[in-house]
């Protein structure tokens, strides 16, 4: 080894030995110290270059060091970075403006993460039901919504519960894209409904047109608030802003449907931590004044980053490119798993959310008892990729959105060759 490379590598071993020391080790990290990043690419502490198709899931929906966004952020910084939500400052309204006008009319709450963005939907769903003494959420089975106690009791995935007993009273789960299932789950405590548009964590499943028609209706009738949790799928990474405009784009519900309240964050702010419930008139001033707060919340700094993020998104219709590359990633990836049927089982997706889908018995894997995606990833690595594995056996691939056709022409072709490596 020569000098530089041990410095590099002893440099990376005193970073891992920090965190081990003094990192609650809530996190099962993989081996890799990230030191920075251009665009679609990032490197790493031995300065290996990787293809970041994961985003630091699904967040930085413009790569790495935007010139842009690291503009605005720095001259923001310059001028003002938080003032508390004791007074006014220019950009919380701007931005909730911009997310108003591309959901429907309402009012938006900011906040700092996802699942502090889903607290805000339970806060409001109970305050909705509170003189009828109705309380009740009916979230999905393999949802995910968050690590919070509320959010980890909304959440249809035991591993995030085991150990936190009991649960907050008030959740009920019921199968995905059922919507008997959900009939059958109401009674008379029920006040609303909270599903992802499409499941991120649980393995990318969309919702279909008909079960989200259905739940609109069946919310109506029964007076029940039918809220969306856009967290992972929303920010344009289908192809619209809200995945339902995407999934419904071809129907009749097209223009009239709405949720009544939605959850919002990782990409919001191009990279800074912001989270956002948006909810429809008229139950947007339900949170009156002293329900509800957050100190950092839709702070200047924030809010400027998520007004530059949506211009550029706009400006450069980066949508649009999330939708043609979102079709040539699956058109290629469905080609891969004819041409490797023993190895990849299923792909799905909409737009630059996409789900790779294992077998379940794949030979090269038989050797570590590591689950199939982190194998998968693990390999994915080696090779120059970063993706994100989803469960047991499901790769994400949840690229920046101003990603090129030839980078994704590039991770491709490496994507086929661990495949091929896999399969030999
Ligand atoms: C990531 C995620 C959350 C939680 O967001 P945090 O910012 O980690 O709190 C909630 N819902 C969905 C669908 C997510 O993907």
């Amino acid at each position: 080894m020569n000098s530089s490379a041990h410095n590099v590598s002893s440099a990376t071993n005193n970073i891992e030995e920090l965190f081990r020391k003094y990192v609650i080790p809530s996190y099962a990290r993989f081996d890799i110290t990230l030191t920075h990043g251009e665009g679609a690419y990032v490197w790493d502490a031995t300065g290996k270059r990787y293809i970041d198709l994961g985003g630091g899931i699904a967040v930085t929906a413009l790569g790495h060091g935007h010139p842009e966004i690291a503009d605005t952020i720095a001259g923001q910084a310059r001028k003002l970075v938080h003032t508390s939500n004791l007074y006014y400052h220019e950009w919380q309204g701007k931005i909730a403006q911009q997310l108003v006008n591309h959901v429907g009319p309402g009012k938006v709450f900011f906040c700092n993460t996802g699942a502090e963005a889903n607290e805000g939907l339970f806060k409001l769903a109970r305050k909705f039901g509170h003189d009828e003494g109705r309380f009740e959420i009916i979230t999905a089975e393999n949802s995910f919504h968050g690590r919070t106690l509320a959010a980890i009791s909304a959440t249809g995935q035991d591993k995030v519960k085991k150990g936190f007993e009991p649960m907050v009273q008030g959740f009920k789960h019921v199968p995905y894209n059922d919507l008997d299932a959900v009939r059958k789950a109401l009674s008379p405590s029920t006040i609303a409904i909270l599903i992802e548009g499409v499941q991120g964590e649980g393995g990318i499943i969309a919702a279909s047109a008909d079960y989200l028609i259905g739940l609109r209706k069946l919310c109506d009738e029964k007076k029940l608030l039918l809220m969306m949790d856009a967290v992972q799928c929303g920010n344009f990474r289908t192809g619209r802003f809200q995945s339902f405009q995407r999934i419904l784009e071809t129907t009749p519900a097209a223009q009239s449907f709405l949720p009544d309240a939605i959850s919002m964050g990782k990409s919001l702010a191009g990279g800074l931590p912001m989270g956002a419930f948006w909810v429809r008139q008229p139950y947007a001033d339900l949170l009156s004044a002293g329900t509800h707060g957050t100190t950092l919340g839709g702070n200047p700094l924030v809010c400027a980053a998520a007004l530059k993020t949506m211009e550029i998104i706009e400006r450069d219709k980066l949508d649009q490119n999330a939708r043609e590359l979102g079709n040539y990633f699956n058109t290629e990836l469905l080609r891969l798993r004819d041409k490797f049927p023993k190895i990849i089982k299923a792909v799905r997706g909409l737009g630059l959310m996409i789900g790779l889908e294992l077998q379940e018995d794949i030979s090269s894997f038989k050797a570590s008892d590591k689950t199939a995606s982190i194998q998968f990833v693990n390999r994915l690595h080696e090779a120059g990729i970063l993706a994100i594995p989803s469960g047991k056996q499901v790769i994400r691939l949840l690229p920046p959105l101003n990603l090129k056709a030839s980078e994704a022409q590039e991770a491709m072709r490496m994507i086929e060759s661990v495949v091929t490596r896999i399969a030999s």
